[in-house]
């Protein structure tokens, strides 16, 4: 990734190193054009100078012969050297000297200038006079310079006739009146003309530009020799302004794209550490989505399925792509179900599901059915728009079964305990069955005693039949009592009243009391309303707390024994409270009271008051134990029970 974001920088970087080059080539082949372009011009300069030189040397040379060979000689020279100096500027004097040094004549002023005689001072112009007069030719004299700083040179030609020298015409040269006019004005525009010897002393220049020059070519100035030279600076010129700013702007343009291109490296980074973080957020939310047990469904405003997560796949066996888009009836509802489930579903969809979720069943790929537990809930996208629904399903059919087995088994237990209870009072109910049986038989003894007497008349025996009768069904009540009591039946409630389901249990427990001499007070206010509940659920609770009190009293002064059961009356319950004056409970005991298989009896289940609370909490009420305060003995339990009034 590194080396792609690189790859636009080095190709910029090589695209720039490339024009530079380019630029760098195009100027150098300039700087070489221009240096050839110099070379010419120097070239022609030079040999427009000699030829000039050379010029005047034959005229010169022309006019000496002429002067040998014609007569007047004076006016030769002068209509010659008028005519000579007019055409050639560059020229400022021309002398005519005899063979011993004299001026003869001179002209532009036949007297002689200051110049000339000044020219014959120098010992340069006698060291040239002497070379042209011994050599018989034409020579130039050394440069010199004179009225200050203007140079000259003198070009000497002998006048000889025959063998014998006559004079010598001298030219003056001002060096820069000869570069003045030999020099052409566009060369001067584009160059530096200076004339310089060996030893770099200059002579003259002719220039119409300043500044620096950039390069410059130098070329032997023979004549007049003596080591002169001829250089020329050529200078900048204005048009490589252009490629400056060819080159400035190529420039700019590369920073330009650096800059764009780093703009666009930090929105790549930028964006590969967003797009990392959300890799790393997706990655999170899978793994919690896969490690979830509980089934996620999201549905769309329509109904229609839009995502499933793995446990709701697992949970149904339906893959993912055949849920997904899916409409209703989806495939994992139960089709003798189909209409309930459709309105379920569709309240769902009007917003009307139940906040505390609810329970439907639903069917497994392979057809087994499942309960389960739904919680809906609103999907907001980011937008803050409303866009479907999301349910977390929990398959509740462990949970169910579990809880049905601990509803047997907790009726199983009450059912035993109940057994248990008639079990500890068969003796004394066996007492009280007795009773009548004991009754029966004997008036069924008189009634037989009267039969066998003679004139024993039908209605003498009536009142003792009668009696047998109600024996009878005091017998079977107490038979009755007890098979209801024993009896195994699912729990239902019923409207039912409490004084009734009192009156009952102390038909059960008032032999045992009458042993145990202990009082029963019963304090129920009439037309007590009915109460929703199972009417033999309740004789077990009261059962149970009324012996658990006799038992606590077993220590407890027969005066003392006295057990109170209270009825209150409030708006929306009744209070029912079951009060003794046995030993107490401790602390210990107290936070074990309903655990079951509690117990502190050698012979006890420990499972009463746990059932006792389990019935009371089915009947939505509540069962606690306080202290007695009011018990002569000092000690002795209150126990206390709610049971509401309405049915939910
Ligand atoms: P069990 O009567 O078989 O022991 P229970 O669940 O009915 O089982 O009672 C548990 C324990 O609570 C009893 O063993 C006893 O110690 C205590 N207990 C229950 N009722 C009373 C009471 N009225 N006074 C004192 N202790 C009591």
């Amino acid at each position: 990734m590194a080396w792609l974001l690189a790859l636009p920088k080095f190709g910029i970087v090589l695209l720039l190193a490339a024009l530079l080059s380019l630029l760098w080539l195009l100027q150098n082949n300039e700087a070489e054009e221009d240096r050839t372009a110099l070379i010419k011009d120097v070239l022609w300069l030079e040999q427009n100078l000699r030829f000039h030189l050379s010029g005047n040397e034959e005229q010169l040379q022309q006019l000496a012969a002429d002067m040998v060979s014609l007569p007047e000689q004076k006016k030769i020279f002068r209509l010659r050297a008028a005519h000579l100096l007019k055409n050639n500027p560059e020229l400022s004097q021309l002398l005519w000297f005899d063979a011993q040094r004299k001026v003869v004549d001179a002209l532009p002023t036949s007297t002689l200038p200051d110049e000339a005689i000044a020219a014959f001072g120098p010992p340069v112009t006698d060291k040239a006079f002497d070379m042209a007069s011994r050599l018989g030719k034409r020579v130039y004299s050394e440069p010199f310079f004179l009225e200050g700083n203007r140079a000259f040179i003198e070009l000497m030609v002998p006048v000889f006739d025959g063998r014998e020298l006559k004079g010598m015409l001298v030219a003056v040269y001002p060096i820069e009146t000869l570069l003045n006019n030999l020099v052409p004005w566009w060369f001067a525009e584009k160059y530096k003309v200076v004339i310089v010897d060996d030893n770099d002393i200059q002579y003259a220049t002719k220039t119409h530009i300043e500044g620096s020059g950039i390069q410059s070519y130098e070329i032997p100035l023979d004549p007049p020799g003596y080591g002169m030279k001829l250089r020329v600076t050529s200078y900048k010129t204005a048009d490589n302004s252009l490629q400056r700013l060819l080159t400035v702007a190529i420039v700019i343009l590369a920073a330009g794209v650096f800059w764009s291109l780093w703009l666009v490296r930090d929105l790549m980074q930028k964006r590969s550490r967003a797009e990392e973080a959300l890799r790393a957020e997706h990655a999170f939310r899978t793994s919690m989505e896969n490690s979830l047990t509980v089934g996620m469904r999201a549905r769309d405003l329509s109904g229609c399925i839009t995502y499933v997560n793995p446990a709701f796949c697992k949970m149904t066996g339906f893959s993912s792509k055949e849920l997904v888009d899916k409409s209703p009836p989806m495939p994992y509802w139960v089709p003798e179900q189909i209409d309930e489930t459709y309105a379920i579903h569709q309240s769902v969809l009007d917003g009307n599901a139940p906040p505390d979720g609810f329970e439907i069943t639903f069917k497994r790929k392979n057809g087994e059915r499942f309960n389960a537990l739904i919680y809906e809930a609103r999907l907001i996208d980011g937008n803050g728009q409303h866009t479907g629904w999301m349910a977390s399903v929990l398959d509740i059919t462990e949970r169910k079964r579990a809880e049905e087995l601990a509803r047997q088994q907790q009726e199983q237990l009450q059912f035993t305990s109940r057994l248990v209870t008639m079990g500890e009072m068969a003796s004394t109910l066996a007492h009280e069955l007795n009773q009548p049986l004991a009754a029966i038989a004997s008036y069924n003894a008189g009634c037989l005693n009267l039969l066998e007497r003679d004139g024993c008349a039908p209605q003498d025996i009536r009142p003792a039949l009668e009696k047998i009768s109600v024996q009878a069904q005091r017998a079977g009540k107490i038979i009755r009592r007890v098979h209801d009591f024993v009896r195994k039946s699912e729990p239902k409630r019923a409207p039912c009243s409490l004084g009734d389901v009192i009156e009952d249990c102390l038909g059960f427990v008032e032999p045992d009391a009458r042993k145990h001499q202990i009082r029963i007070e019963c304090e129920v206010p009439h037309h007590l309303p009915p109460i929703p509940a199972d009417r033999l659920m309740l004789e077990q609770v009261l059962l149970n707390l009324i012996r658990n009190g006799m038992e606590a009293m077993a220590s407890t002064p027969a005066a003392d024994r006295v057990i109170r059961i209270v009825t209150e009356i409030s708006a929306a319950e009744l209070r029912i409270s079951v009060s003794d004056c046995g030993c107490g409970i401790t602390p210990e005991v107290r936070t074990k009271l309903f655990t079951a298989f509690f117990t502190t009896k050698p012979e006890g289940m420990g499972v009463g008051l746990s059932i006792c609370r389990s019935i009371i909490e089915f009947h939505r009420g509540r069962l606690w134990a306080e202290d007695n305060p009011q018990s002569p003995t000092g000690t002795g339990t209150i126990f206390i029970f709610t049971l509401p009034l309405e049915d939910a």
